[in-house]
């Protein structure tokens, strides 16, 4: 199992100093990877991210949400295919870097909808995710789709309806991401989302309720872990945390980052490592009770 920090805990600009500044940063605090948001692929430099990437020995994982002009789920078909090309563009980016997961909001535009989703709409993303699988497969790549609140898509808001559509979608090389912030707002608890999705749960977001610190909101991190342990989950776990200490333009506003939360992304990414480390730890030792 790899312990990851998500990027934007200490750049939310990914040009060299950025790229060099969070990998060597997420080094530090003692993960094990750092997941890479590729909001803008077009001006991401993957070639000096893998050399960067190599000289701090960390491994990488990449995640995005798609827009309005790259909703996979539009009834558009233009749009659809402009989704396609940027996943498409961003598994090179991951193969590049010598990664093996992208994921992320990448079945729908990550944005507030004002209606649900149409069937047209649901088929369209289904059946194009089920083509870039089999390209991500080719490059060694696994897919893993998030679940995430009612007010960053209308597709997939519980681990039951992403279940669904991954039967939809019918192609074994996408899978499940969870993240306990969103399950915070819409699950039942954090224990049976991951019981439901068993070996299709792929890969893990861990964040608090209100996105900071870990341990002063009100996710039931205990339960969370007791069910990864249950299930024997072995994908990334990420922490994810976002304050307007450190900005993003494409994504901070997108998920309403209006408050300072933190200021020390070292103190708060070293302390996010130990918290996820000795939670894991804790329920390792229950195979022994
Ligand atoms: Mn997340």
């Amino acid at each position: 199992m790899q312990i990851g920090a998500h990027a934007l805990v200490f750049t939310g600009t990914f040009d060299e100093s950025g790229i060099r500044h969070a990998i060597e940063r997420t080094k530090r605090a003692g993960f094990d990877l750092i997941e890479i948001p590729l909001m803008d692929p077009d001006a991401f430099d993957s070639g000096l991210a893998a050399r960067v990437l190599a000289d701090n020995e960390l491994a990488v994982t990449a995640s995005l949400g798609l827009t309005e002009q790259t909703d996979l789920s539009s009834e558009d078909p233009a749009i659809v295919a402009a989704g396609e090309r940027t996943l498409e563009r961003c598994l090179d980016h991951v193969a590049t870097m010598g990664g093996e997961y992208l994921c992320g909001v990448i079945y729908s535009a990550m944005r507030k909808y004002q209606a649900p989703p149409s069937a047209a709409g649901i088929a369209h993303s289904a059946a194009a995710l089920g083509r870039l699988a089999d390209k991500a497969r080719a490059r060694g790549i696994h897919l893993a789709l998030e679940v995430v609140n009612r007010y960053e898509t209308n597709v997939i808001n519980t681990a039951r309806a992403g279940l669904g559509f991954l039967d939809q979608i019918a192609n074994d090389n996408v899978s499940l991401h969870l993240d306990t912030y969103h399950m915070n707002i819409e699950e039942s608890d954090q224990f049976s989302p991951v019981l439901d999705a068993g070996d299709r749960l792929g890969y893990v977001h861990i964040g608090e309720s209100h996105r900071g610190y870990l341990g002063t909101g009100t996710v039931n991190f205990d339960e969370l872990f007791r069910a990864l342990a249950r299930t024997g989950y072995d994908g990334p776990v990420v922490f994810e945390s976002f304050s307007s200490a450190v900005v993003s333009p494409e994504l901070s506003n997108t998920l309403g980052i209006w408050r300072n939360l933190w200021n020390d992304s070292d103190d708060l990414a070293a302390h996010a490592n130990r918290f996820i480390r000795d939670h894991l730890r804790a329920v390792e030792t229950l195979a022994l009770h």
